[in-house]
């Protein structure tokens, strides 16, 4: 089992999801008496099977867990939310955005893997592999459902015998939250800064468009914390946070500048085969190489720094003049 105790007296548990980068880690941490989660993981056995697991080896009766926090939507931090919460009796706690966005994404009547798709076709990824990508992402929804109660998180939570600060800092999803305790300088930051991975920054339909401004803004504010150790969600805990944080936007300045250097007269599905060219990508990957090019190209249209043509039906983009 991948389980160690952290400082205090909670601990970080490595729940396995079918992705390279194999677990999302979760924490599960003592509020006198009880205990509170944050993240769950994706719906699929060999995660469900790791908690029944975990609670067996540290004793713990799934009764004992009173408040479930997800750090925001993604599936593989809260598609077990229905399930947990089901086991737990807990209330479970999401930020307004991303609660909207699991509706959207994963409620009954989600029309989102129609929207993606007619977004991947629009920027240029072929009708066969965007057919392809919808799919894929209908099969998710098993893995996400059922859908938990939700409510809205406090602006400050309670566990480990102290306060722990919710910081909205969205970017890699609409309403991604981190905890942080100023005494100790721990922060959990989800899927905020990760090391060796870079965070996907993805425009998806739906939410924010222009989700990498958002994540610059929120890794600069995040910076002016004193931090001693962030919790990550996937890898290992970094010590090194402001170095950490300089690396990764310094890698999407870079990305930026190839980006723009590539874009004229290239669809997204152009760029993004450049960019990826190295790679032999599923439809999964493809869906993310693609929100994540155009995450850059939203960015830089907003800056102007690049115009988008339509042309009918794809969207092309061509460089702007160099005003300096
Ligand atoms: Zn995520
Ligand atoms: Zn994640």
């Amino acid at each position: 089992m991948n389980l160690t105790k952290i400082e205090g007296g909670g601990y970080r548990i490595g729940i396995p999801v079918p992705f390279p980068m194999k677990y999302v880690y979760c924490h599960l941490i003592p509020r006198g008496k009880e205990y509170v989660l944050i993240d769950v993981g994706l719906n699929y056995r060999e995660a469900r099977e790791t908690w029944e697991k975990v609670f067996l080896s540290l004793n713990i009766s799934p009764s004992s867990i009173c408040e479930i926090y997800l750090t925001h939507f993604h599936p593989d931090h809260s598609g077990l939310a229905g399930w947990m919460q089901e086991k737990t009796g807990a209330n479970v706690y999401i930020h307004d955005l991303d609660r909207r966005m699991m509706h959207q994404v994963w409620g009954e009547d989600s029309d989102q893997s129609i929207r993606v798709k007619t977004m991947m076709k629009d920027y240029g990824v072929p009708v066969s592999l965007s057919e392809k990508i919808a799919d894929h992402m209908d099969k998710l929804v098993r893995k996400v459902t059922p859908l938990p109660t939700m409510h809205t998180l406090p602006n400050v939570v309670e566990f480990d015998g102290r306060s722990w600060q919710v910081i909205h800092a969205p970017g890699h999803s609409d309403g991604l939250v981190c905890l942080y305790d100023p005494k100790k300088q721990v922060l959990f930051s989800a899927d905020l800064i990760l090391d060796p991975i870079t965070p996907n920054i993805s425009v998806w339909p739906g939410a924010r468009q222009n989700p990498l401004h958002d994540y610059l803004h929120s890794l600069r504010y995040i910076q002016q914390f004193p931090i001693r150790i962030a919790y990550t969600a996937h890898g290992e805990p970094i010590t090194h946070v402001k170095k950490r944080i300089d690396q990764l936007i310094q890698h999407h300045e870079q990305r930026l500048s190839m980006i723009r250097n590539l874009a004229s007269g290239r669809t997204a599905y152009e760029i993004a085969s450049i960019l990826f060219k190295k790679r032999e990508l599923n439809p999964h990957q493809w869906r993310f190489a693609m929100a994540e090019t155009i995450a850059h190209l939203n960015y830089l249209e907003f800056k102007r720094k690049l115009k988008k043509h339509y042309m009918n039906p794809k969207i092309y983009y061509e460089r702007t003049l160099e005003i300096s």
